[in-house]
């Protein structure tokens, strides 16, 4: 099922104008439990359309859980470095898959890696980020921080402040900022409730 937020909605105040949204990979796997839905994807590309739209400036940060995630193979006796590596490896999938997405859309967007790989995606280099969302491209920052042990929440945190965005707004499966988390716990509480 497709879920109905509506980012249009959340952004609508003329404050920002420039945002960074963070996607976990999760966020592009639909019912499916694994990989990219292709629905869910095109359901993603309208709706940062919708924010596009109103003329704010769009980057995105995308996570890569629904591929893999470097914690849970370190868990099963991977090395962590290798592990995070193939983590980071996953965001860039879901990087391309999504500026494919929104091309579709007609949305002009470039993908910036922090892991060097030429061919795929431009390197991270803030100016030029900054200049690509000046002239209304969507930035997508793939490969997390570039370094094992850390994740794209971070990431986003980073790219965040480093580009001036004036908010984060995350997309992830559950609908707030609970006390712990939702899908284990039956009794979990959301903040704003407390
Ligand atoms: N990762 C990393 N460094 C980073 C960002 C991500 O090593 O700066 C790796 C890590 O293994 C992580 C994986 O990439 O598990 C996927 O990212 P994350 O778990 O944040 O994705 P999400 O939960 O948002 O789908």
């Amino acid at each position: 099922s497709i879920p109905d937020w509506r980012l249009g909605g959340l952004l609508a105040h003329p404050k920002y104008k420039r945002v960074l949204v963070k996607l976990s990979g999760e966020a592009l796997m639909g019912d499916q439990g694994f990989g990219i839905s292709p629905d869910m994807i095109k359901y993603v590309a309208d709706e940062i359309r919708s924010i596009y739209d109103l003329g704010i400036q769009v980057a995105i940060v995308v996570g890569g859980g629904n591929i893999f995630r470097g914690i849970a193979a370190s868990s099963y006796g991977m090395d962590r470095t290798a592990a995070d590596h193939m983590g980071m490896l996953a965001t860039v999938i879901n990087s391309v898959a999504l500026q494919d997405a929104l091309e579709k859309k007609g949305i002009q967007t470039r993908v910036q890696s922090a892991i060097s790989m030429h061919e795929v995606a431009e390197p991270y280099i803030l100016r030029r980020a900054v200049r690509h969302l000046e002239k209304g491209r969507v930035v997508i920052f793939a490969a997390g921080t570039g370094n094992p042990y850390f994740t794209t929440d971070t990431a986003a945190a980073l790219r965040a402040i480093e580009i001036s965005a004036d908010v984060i707004i995350k997309g992830t499966r559950v609908n707030g900022v609970y006390d712990s988390d939702p899908e284990k716990n039956p009794r979990a509480r959301m903040y704003d409730e407390m």
